[in-house]
């Protein structure tokens, strides 16, 4: 039995815990980690265990101490300190990892994008294009930099409910969770006369219907650039990480 660690937080972290646990679970024993900042996560088969490892030194251990075969990067795009900690600790161990690394979105000719490095560029965009009414897709921790903005609306989107007070005074919250639906994605930035979408760069197709329904809409949209991802073996999918993991094995 081969022991997989999946370093998840995302769609495709659980669509490869359930893979693993529905086609592999004679070979493959999988445990997901989360860091614990989502106060309900979505169900996962097999094991899981919450909170962060204690950096590179913590995570090495726990490889070491847990006979870990495998290390299975599927955090988000944007977790960039946790995906650098997974390279060293996997090249420390000498244990193969693999990242998932989502097909940016492809960009069309009637998309309105202003594409930037941060979300502090993001913020200050919105004065410059004089935005009114602002859709935040960046994650509810991501929410401080638009502080601070009088005169702007913002409808902001989290996983989970915001504190009290809220991050943002000037704001409406909307508690959901992706995938969602352009259709869905059209009406919501209509109802509330949306003028620009912010959003990360994160790609593939559950975080797109946003993007499609800008296009449609017009609506012009500030794109954060993803952080760059550590060198290494990379797949798109929940599919391919499946592929890597058999060849692997077989290997
Ligand atoms: P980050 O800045 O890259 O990492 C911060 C710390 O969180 C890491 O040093 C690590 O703590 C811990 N951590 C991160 N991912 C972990 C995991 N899968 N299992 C155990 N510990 C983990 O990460 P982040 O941007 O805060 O993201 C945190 C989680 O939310 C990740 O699982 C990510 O996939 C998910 N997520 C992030 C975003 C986003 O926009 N950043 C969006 C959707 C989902 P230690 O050093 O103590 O190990």
């Amino acid at each position: 039995m081969r022991r997989v660690l999946i370093l998840g937080g995302t769609g495709e972290a659980i669509a490869i815990a359930r893979m693993l646990h529905d086609e592999m679970a004679d070979r493959v024993e999988a445990i997901s980690a989360l860091a614990g900042v989502t106060q309900s996560p979505a169900p996962i088969p097999g094991t899981v265990r919450i909170g962060g490892f204690g950096g590179v030194d913590g995570l090495a251990e726990y490889i070491q101490a847990e006979r870990i075969d495998v290390l299975i990067d599927a955090t988000h795009p944007f977790a960039a300190q946790m995906a650098g900690q997974v390279h060293a600790a996997a090249e420390r161990t000498s244990t193969p990892r693999l990242k998932i690394i989502r097909p940016m979105w492809r960009r069309n000719p009637r998309d309105r994008w202003i594409e930037v490095p941060d979300l502090a560029a993001a913020a200050a965009t919105i004065p410059r294009v004089e935005a009114r009414r602002v859709f935040l897709t960046v994650g509810g921790r991501s929410l401080q930099a638009f502080e601070d903005m009088p005169g702007v609306w913002f409808l902001a989107r989290m996983t989970d409910a915001p504190p009290s007070p809220p991050p943002l005074a000037n704001a409406d919250y909307v508690v959901a969770r992706g995938p969602f639906q352009t259709d869905a994605e059209i009406a919501l930035m209509r109802t509330h006369a949306i003028d620009l979408l912010v959003a990360k760069a994160s790609g593939g197709a559950a975080t797109e219907a946003k993007i499609l329904a800008a296009r449609a809409l017009g609506i012009l949209t500030v794109i954060i650039r993803r952080p760059p991802s550590p060198r290494g073996d990379a797949v798109a999918d929940a599919e391919g990480a499946l592929a890597w993991l058999n060849r692997l094995l077989e290997g």
